[in-house]
C-alpha cells in the first residue's frame, strides 16, 4: 500500500497492490470526490482484491492492484496531477501497473505515461489495444451460453428471452449484437434514449422502463450498467432464472449470492464473466511493459483465454450445484486458492 501526496499539484492518492503472486499487480486508477481518506482506503482495498480475483480467474500472468486519487476540490491542473501520480506509480518499480477507471480518461493516462511506462489503456502507442468492450461482451455472451445450457437445457440462445440493463453502453450494445445474431429475444433499458432507439431499429429489441427491467418475464437478466443492482429492493422482483452480465459488483452484499441461490437462480460471478476486458488489455501489458513479442498475444491467445473463462465459470456452477453453496462464494474461494497455489509455486492452469 502506498500513500502518495504532492503538495504542488494537490495529489492525494492511494495505491493498493493486493497480490503479485502471478505478476505485477494490475488494475485501474479511479478518481473520486471521497468524503474522507478512510473511505478512499476502503475502496482501494476492496477494488484491489477484486482485481486479484479477476486476473487469477482469467488465468493471466498478472496480480491485482488498484489506485484511487482523492479528487482535489476546485480548479486543479489535471495534467500535472496525473504526472505526479505517474511518479508514485514509478516509485513502485513495476510492482503496480495502472490504467483508467471511473473518473479517469485515456488522455490522463498519457500524462501518467510521461512519468512511468507502467501504464496501459493508452489511446496511442506501440501496443495500444483500444476499446476492450467487444472482448468483454464476447466473454459475457459465451458465459451466458454456459448458464443457459445449465439452467434451461438449451445449447443455443435462439428464442431465449434476455433483459439487458445498460444496453446502449459500450458492452451492452456489443452484447445485444451477439444476442440478436444468436436469435435471442431482447428487452432493453438505458438512460440513453437515442441509443435504445438505435438498438430497437437494428435488432427489433423491445424497450422497457428503467425500473421495469427487473420484473420482466424473461430467462436471463444481464446487468451491464451499474453495480449493486441485486439488492433487497430488486431481488424479489427478478423473474429471470439466470443473472449474467458485465457490470462490476452486481451484488450489493455478498449475502445476496445466497439469497439468489435460495430463489433457485443461477448467478454468473461478475468478475469471472467480465474478464474479457482485462484479457484484451493483457497484450498491452505483455508487449508494452513486459517486452514480450507480439506473437504471444495473437487472436489464438485471446480465444484460449475466453475458452478458459467459459470452463472456469462451468466449474464454479458445477461446484455450486454439487455443494449447495452460492456461486459468488465459490468463485472467491477458488480465486483465493489459486492465489495461494501461485504463492507456493504451483503452476497455474490456463496460464
Ligand atoms: P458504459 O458507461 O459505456 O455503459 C453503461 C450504460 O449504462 C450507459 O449506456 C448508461 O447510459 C447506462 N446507464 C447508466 N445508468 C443507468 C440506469 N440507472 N439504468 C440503466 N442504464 C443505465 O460502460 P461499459 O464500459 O459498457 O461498462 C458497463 C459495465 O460493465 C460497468 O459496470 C463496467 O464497470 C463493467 N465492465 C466493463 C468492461 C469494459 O470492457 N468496458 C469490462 C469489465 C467490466
Amino acid at each position: 500500500m502506498l500513500f502518495a501526496t504532492d503538495e504542488k499539484t494537490g495529489l492525494k492518492a492511494i495505491i493498493g497492490v493486493h497480490s503479485t503472486a502471478t505478476g505485477p499487480g494490475a488494475g485501474g486508477c479511479r478518481m473520486w470526490s471521497y468524503p474522507s481518506s478512510a473511505e478512499a482506503l476502503e475502496d482501494v482495498l476492496r477494488l484491489s482484491q477484486g482485481m486479484s480475483y479477476k486476473n487469477i480467474m482469467a488465468g493471466l500472468p498478472i496480480g491485482g492492484g488498484k489506485s484511487v486519487i482523492m479528487k482535489p476540490e476546485g480548479d486543479f491542473d489535471r495534467k500535472a496531477l496525473f504526472e505526479a501520480f505517474g511518479r508514485a506509480v514509478e516509485s513502485l518499480g513495476g510492482q503496480y501497473i495502472t490504467a483508467e477507471d471511473v473518473g479517469v480518461s485515456p488522455a490522463d493516462m498519457m500524462a501518467v505515461r510521461s512519468s512511468t511506462k507502467n501504464v496501459v489503456g493508452l489511446p496511442e502507442g506501440q501496443a495500444a489495444t483500444g476499446d476492450p468492450s467487444p472482448v468483454t461482451a464476447e466473454g459475457v455472451f459465451r458465459g451466458m451460453k454456459v448458464c443457459v445450457e445449465r439452467g434451461l437445457g438449451k445449447s443455443d440462445l435462439s428464442g431465449v428471452r434476455v433483459a439487458v440493463q445498460g444496453a446502449a453502453g459500450h458492452v451492452g450494445a456489443y452484447l445485444c449484437g451477439h444476442l440478436a445474431e444468436a436469435g435471442a429475444e431482447l428487452f432493453i433499458t438505458d438512460i440513453n434514449e437515442p441509443g435504445l432507439k438505435e438498438l430497437e431499429a437494428k435488432h427489433g429489441a423491445k424497450i422497457v422502463g428503467l425500473d421495469d427491467i427487473y420484473a420482466l418475464d424473461v430467462d436471463v437478466f444481464a446487468p451491464c450498467a451499474l453495480g449493486a443492482v441485486i439488492n433487497e429492493d430488486t431481488i424479489d422482483q427478478i423473474q429471470a432464472k439466470i443473472i449474467a452480465g458485465a457490470a462490476n459488483n452486481q451484488l450489493k452484499t455478498r449475502a445476496m449470492g445466497a439469497e439468489l441461490q435460495k430463489r433457485g437462480k443461477i448467478y454468473a460471478p461478475d468478475y469471472v464473466l467480465n474478464a474479457g476486458g482485462i484479457i484484451n488489455v493483457m497484450s498491452e501489458i505483455g508487449i508494452g511493459i513486459m517486452g514480450k513479442p507480439a506473437s504471444d498475444y495473437d487472436s489464438g491467445w485471446v480465444e484460449n483465454k475466453l475458452v478458459g473463462l467459459e470452463n472456469t465459470l462451468g466449474e464454479i456452477l458445477d461446484m455450486s450445484d454439487k455443494e449447495g453453496r452460492p456461486s459468488n462464494l465459490i468463485a472467491d474461494e477458488v480465486a483465493r486458492n489459486r492465489i495461494e497455489d501461485a504463492r507456493s509455486g504451483k503452476v497455474m492452469e490456463n496460464a
